[in-house]
């Protein structure tokens, strides 16, 4: 059976705080084929450091995503944590994941 891994975080996903994110935001034209399964918790990283104008016109794309910065840092840090680990941040600029 394979292991699911977060595209994100290279961690396995495990069942619970998980999350869909699409590539291209939906409510900018994205569609659901261009979902990928992620942690909440990297979810959450994603949409408290783009806009969805920067992810529809630049980070639409994981390779983008996870060679910007403040994600690379997010990365090493996330990775001590286990999969399951979440909390709530309270710098999202949105509190949907659209
Ligand atoms: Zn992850
Ligand atoms: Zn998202």
């Amino acid at each position: 059976m394979d292991i699911e891994i977060c595209p994100i975080c290279s961690r396995p996903l495990g069942k619970e705080n998980i999350s869909k994110h699409h590539l291209i935001p939906k409510s900018r034209g994205g569609k659901d084929s261009e979902l990928i399964e992620i942690h909440n918790i990297c979810h959450q990283k994603i949409h408290s450091v783009f806009t969805l104008k920067e992810l529809r016109d630049e980070f639409n794309t994981v390779e983008k995503l996870i060679e910007y910065e403040e994600i690379i840092k997010f990365i090493k840090w996330v990775s001590k944590k286990a999969p399951e680990f979440y909390q709530r941040n309270a710098r999202m600029k949105r509190k949907d994941f659209l």
